[in-house]
């Protein structure tokens, strides 16, 4: 632990294109500053004007991640968390909108004394204070600051500008990590370094000056390219990292290693390098990951599938449990709309797990309600998340309680049969944002049950973004007929887990187990639900 005033500052920022990579070389290095002992934690400013994503839609923004203290955020803290030990908060995700809304609040209560309120000095000094809240917790020796967007962007000026003012007034306690592209010209067999040196040009223009050069490529650099970029760009030639194209995500912090980043990044800011990168965990995931003795093939029936970043977690949790499992996961994504009752057979056979994804509103939920229907009648391994339980439960009382029109309210508010509802306090809402049950809720689980047998123990927490829920009218019914209400909410009594006795793995559950999968820490039900996959596909 540290006093805020030795935290370091780590500001990350990105050239000539997006989608470079910025979250996982951000998440890379924390986790190689970490295995060198110090604690590391990684923010994302965001300039986009919404207050945080979970009004956009998955087309626009991908997958919203959900942190235990209920905010909904960026995708690359999902990153962060996959990576290091650090859970985040709200406090690692801040929006242009986030940082407006406080400032129109301040300006409305009469904080500002009668100034005319400005983006310099009004909306940089906010920004500068969300920077620093992290380090002032004390409990960080380094904090990293993504930040999103493209250097030239109209709408990252204040916070680049922000950055500007910080590293003048931190001194050796902040530098900056700039990524850019060097691109392969294939027709002229070379390696561009001048996107590099344009982007770094604009930086500057900015008042900023890297102290490191993160360089996106296809091919390696060289050391003449290197040594170009160093000139041109006014960085020692050690601080010219390459970037290149990596097997998977995972394998990034071991290419940063080889390129000396940590190293290279602890000189710059004065911190001792003397210490070794314990990375033993990592890499024997990593070889788990490479070497799998078996394989399963799972579908993931869910609404958004043609973008895959709708689902990272998911995806990722994947990852992480069939590497526990020594299993090569190969998934197939359907599209829930796509399905109906004449192809769910030919969609789905030859799969030896079903995963219905988490969603909003009624396209393809027929689709999800037909999918489930053959994962628990042809006895196939189901795994149902938020939305996907919601389904399972319709899907049960309708084909086994022959309740023919029950349904959730949120699709169809007339059902005289409605299994999935509103609690009383999401009736008065209407404000779309931040107002669903969001973060960790505590689950009691019951034992001599498949959930119990994954989590080994009672009290669970996990995260949760929905609005709708279980309806306890119908719990007797169900129960009676063989869906078993395996946990509970021990405040509130809502159902967070059912399960199907006569089956071999049939698992809902209203929560997001996949937020909480990591490396180190692979989710427990992700782990089960392949391991039953693995046996169902020795059975067939
Ligand atoms: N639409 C459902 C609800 O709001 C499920 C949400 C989800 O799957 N995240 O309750």
């Amino acid at each position: 632990m540290s006093k805020s005033s030795q935290t370091k500052y780590i500001f990350v920022t990105g050239g000539v294109t997006s989608s470079l990579g910025k979250g996982i070389v951000s998440a890379s290095l924390g986790k190689l500053l970490e295995a060198r002992g110090y604690s590391v934690t990684i923010q994302k400013l965001d300039p986009y004007i919404n207050v945080d994503p979970g009004t956009m839609n998955p087309y626009e923004h991908g997958e919203c991640f959900v942190t235990d203290d209920g905010a909904e955020t960026d995708l690359d803290l999902g990153h962060y968390e996959r990576f290091l030990s650090t859970t985040t908060s709200q406090a690692n995700n801040v929006t242009t909108g986030r940082i407006y809304q406080s400032v129109i609040d301040k300006e409305r209560r009469g904080d500002y004394l009668g100034k005319t309120v400005q983006v310099i000095p009004h909306i940089t000094n906010e920004i500068k204070e969300h920077i620093q809240i992290l380090g002032e917790t004390g409990r960080y020796d380094i904090v990293i600051t993504e930040i999103g967007g493209t250097v030239g962007d109209i709408e990252s000026l204040p916070f680049i500008e922000a950055v500007r003012q910080l590293r003048w007034e931190m001194e050796s306690n902040a530098i900056n990590i700039h990524l850019t592209l060097v691109p392969y010209l294939s027709a002229a067999r070379e390696l561009k370094t001048k996107p590099t040196q344009n982007s770094v040009k604009k930086l500057r223009e900015l008042g900023l000056q890297p102290d490191i050069l993160v360089c996106r490529t296809e091919h390696h650099l060289g050391s003449d390219i290197k040594r170009k970029i160093a000139q041109f760009c006014n960085v020692e030639r050690d601080a010219v990292i390459e970037s290149i194209d990596a097997e998977s995500i995972y394998h990034v912090p071991l290419l940063m290693q080889s390129e000396m980043l940590d190293k290279v990044a602890l000189r710059k800011m004065g911190l001792k390098d003397e210490t070794n990168v314990s990375l033993q965990t990592w890499k024997e995931f990593l070889l788990r990951l490479k070497n799998p003795i078996t394989e399963v093939k799972i579908a993931v029936v869910g609404k958004y599938v043609e973008l895959q970043d709708a689902y990272k977690s998911i995806a990722e949790a994947f990852v992480h449990s069939g590497a526990a499992n020594r299993c090569k996961v190969l998934i197939t994504w359907i599209q829930s709309d796509k399905i109906n009752p004449s192809n769910v057979k030919k969609k789905l056979d030859n799969h030896d797990g079903i995963l219905v994804a988490p969603g909003f509103g009624d396209r393809g939920i027929e689709g999800k309600i037909e999918a489930i229907k053959y994962a628990r009648t042809e006895k196939v391994p189901f795994f149902g998340i938020c939305l996907g339980m919601q389904c399972a439960v319709i899907e049960f009382a309708r084909n086994v309680l022959n309740l023919v029109d029950a349904h959730t309210t949120e699709i169809n508010p007339n059902t005289s049969n409605p299994v999935i509802d509103l609690m009383d306090y999401q009736k008065k809402v209407t404000d779309k944002g931040g107002t669903m049950r969001l973060g960790a809720y505590a689950c009691q689980v019951k034992e001599d049950s498949k959930s119990f047998e994954c989590y080994q123990k009672i009290n669970i927490k996990e995260r949760h973004r929905h609005r709708y829920e279980f309806n306890n009218n119908y719990k007797i019914k169900l129960q009676s007929e063989g869906m078993k209400m395996i946990g509970l909410n021990p405040e509130s009594n809502l159902v967070e887990i059912i399960e199907i006795d006569d089956h071999p793995w049939f698992v809902g559950v209203q929560f997001h187990p996949e937020y909480k999968s990591t490396v180190s820490n692979p989710q427990p039900l992700f782990v089960g639900f392949i391991g039953a996959a693995i046996t169902h596909s020795k059975k067939h």
